[in-house]
């Protein structure tokens, strides 16, 4: 029988979908582990898709990547079908890439990073500027675009609130134009955005519930308006919080905290680090070695913590 996601009777499917720009880390772990657990305890299927888009941060099949299959292996996940590189799927991305276009939803946009940034309009968390538009203002008054340089391409967002419910983090919605502005699909170097590819990717798999960091909650709303335009089904939502030490202190990424080289050196086995991360996410009372498949049946969203995931005590 075929398991169903929540409320759209499809075939349960989940992926993890890792960016190979450093070694993977013990929130990169779990975030894998509670996709797997909550897909196979749907009885669903999983997937895995190497977001290696920009090939100069993540080399096709770089030291990064071979370590993350080989953390993954050791973790004891497991996946079905081919593994997807996004690095491989130009020829893809063009296609949707082109149906935007056809739709008129894309303008070339010839700003630079230096001209983004001196601009006064507020900037998001992560440091990139709520786009003025500018370019399509230009090109509207027929203004001749600047020579010289390659564009990116962005796509005009609708005055519109667009809101979903997330299974963790509960009901979200943002208005594009003031949140974020038109946003980039393809940049001035050609490689397409994490925005288009996450979502062609998604339902191009099938894709039905996506489990990932709290740091992409706000990502989802422009994903699902490139959902809509492009005709595509919209995924059940899981974004997950931060993992913390015991103390509630973010992991140091500087000091190697929860880097899976130190983990795999101080522990050996996978079995007392899962039970560990198990124990942090409500699934076991107290930290004790268990294998992944034995935590399947204790898994259940409703225990997973809304706030900070705390590692145990000496972990
Ligand atoms: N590749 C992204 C990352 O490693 C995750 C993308 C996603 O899950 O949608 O943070």
């Amino acid at each position: 029988m075929c398991a169903q996601s929540n409320e759209k009777n499809r075939p349960v499917v989940g992926r993890f979908a890792p960016t190979p720009s450093a070694r993977l880390h013990l929130g990169n772990l779990m975030c894998a582990m509670l996709a797997w657990l909550s897909a196979r305890s749907a009885g669903g299927q999983f997937r895995l898709r190497i977001e290696d888009l920009d090939t100069t941060r993540c080399p096709f099949m770089g030291e990064h990547t071979k370590a993350l299959l080989d953390d993954l292996d050791w973790f004891g996940l497991d996946f079905d079908g081919e593994v997807l590189w996004q690095s491989q799927r130009t020829a893809v991305y063009d296609a949707y890439f082109a149906k935007l276009q056809e739709k008129g939803l894309l303008y070339p946009c010839y700003c630079t990073r230096a001209e983004l940034h001196a601009a006064s309009a507020p900037h998001l968390s992560d440091g990139v500027p709520i786009y003025d538009g500018r370019c399509l203002a230009r090109l509207l008054s027929g203004e001749p675009a600047p020579t010289g340089r390659k564009p990116a391409y962005r796509l005009r967002v609708p005055d519109a609130q667009i809101g979903f419910f997330d299974t963790v983090a509960g009901d979200y919605r943002e208005h594009l134009p003031t949140a974020c502005g038109d946003f980039i699909v393809s940049r001035s170097d050609g490689v397409y955005a994490y925005q288009l590819a996450v979502v062609v990717d998604d339902a191009l798999s099938g894709v039905t519930q996506v489990v990932r960091g709290n740091d992409l909650l706000t990502s989802t709303p422009r994903q699902i308006y490139l959902q809509r335009e492009l005709g595509f089904d919209t995924p059940d939502y899981f974004h997950i919080p931060l993992l913390v030490d015991a103390k509630g202190r973010r992991l140091s990424k500087r000091e190697g905290d929860g880097c899976m080289q130190r983990v795999r050196a101080t522990y050996r086995t996978p079995e007392p680090v899962i039970g560990a991360l198990a124990a942090a996410l409500g699934l076991l009372p107290t930290p004790q070695s268990v294998t992944l498949r034995e935590l399947i049946p204790l898994f259940d969203w409703a225990k997973i913590p809304r706030d900070a995931v705390r590692l145990p005590e000496g972990f």
